[in-house]
């Protein structure tokens, strides 16, 4: 792949946990067996499930916390944006956004932060993988084990350095929540979708004695479809799963015109 650094290849690093979370640094150090040239520009605060929502009402405010070692207070796509256009002497080679706390597969990938920065990153035309590290639910809170993203991240990463990526295109990776002894080995699959039974809505009152509601994500059973980033998982394998930005149902276009002709 081309180098923007003499030789050298360049890589920021985002996420949408935040700068201080654990998968930044496993992140970083599956990054470090690329390169040496690592930028990291994230957000100040936890954006899971931002999505590709773009800072647009507020300013954000840029920190930085070492040299190459940046912060906003905004979304990954804010981070990305910051990163490529204040930041960044010249556009990285490869932007890895991750390794998320939890799974993106199926239609998370619609509401996932840590995708979306990489959706930025395609539409920039930078190489550009979203890292996530399924964990299972005993494994709750700080209990969550990075250990299948460490061991087999630079192996996944390697042949997709010099992988043709389609214009808008990225891969989204998801480590299943085994020991990295036991992942069974990588499948490339396709996007699956869960059934439509998520989203709990717990309701509570607050010390003020007001009502409030929290969107719960977990516990839902379901059979994912067959060749799916879910079924890798559900098998044990890592799932490779390439994406596009054009979000275009093609077999739509002729009949749906159809209506509208005179
Ligand atoms: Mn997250």
């Amino acid at each position: 792949m081309e180098r923007g650094n003499g030789g050298l290849m360049r890589i920021l690093l985002t996420n949408d946990d935040g700068i201080g979370a654990p998968g930044l640094y496993v992140l970083e150090k599956i990054a470090g067996a690329l390169s040496d040239d690592i930028w990291i520009c994230a957000p100040s605060e936890e954006q899971s499930g931002a999505g590709h929502s773009l800072t647009l009402t507020r300013p954000v405010r840029l920190r930085e916390h070492a040299p190459r070692r940046y912060s906003v207070t905004g979304t990954p796509t804010d981070a990305v944006t910051m990163a490529l256009k204040k930041l960044m002497p010249a556009p990285p080679d490869l932007i890895l956004s991750g390794v998320n706390r939890g799974a993106n597969l199926g239609d998370d990938v619609t509401y996932s932060g840590t995708v979306s920065a990489a959706f930025e990153g395609a539409l920039a035309g930078i190489r550009s993988i979203a890292l996530s590290q399924v964990y299972a639910r005993e494994g709750l809170g700080h209990g969550v084990s990075f250990d299948a993203a460490e061991e087999w991240g630079a192996r996944v990463l390697r042949p997709l350095l010099d992988a043709p990526f389609a214009p808008r295109s990225l891969v989204n990776v998801n480590f299943p929540p085994l020991p990295g002894a036991e992942v069974k080995g990588i499948r490339v699959v396709r996007q699956g979708f869960h059934d439509y039974a998520r989203g709990s809505v717990i309701e509570g009152i607050d010390p003020r004695g007001f009502p409030y509601y929290w969107f719960g994500l977990h516990g839902i059973e379901h059979t994912p479809g067959h060749a799916t980033d879910l079924e890798a998982i559900a098998d044990g394998f890592i799932a490779v799963t390439p994406l596009q930005l054009d979000f275009t149902h093609d077999a739509s276009l002729a009949s749906l015109s159809q209506r509208y002709a005179p």
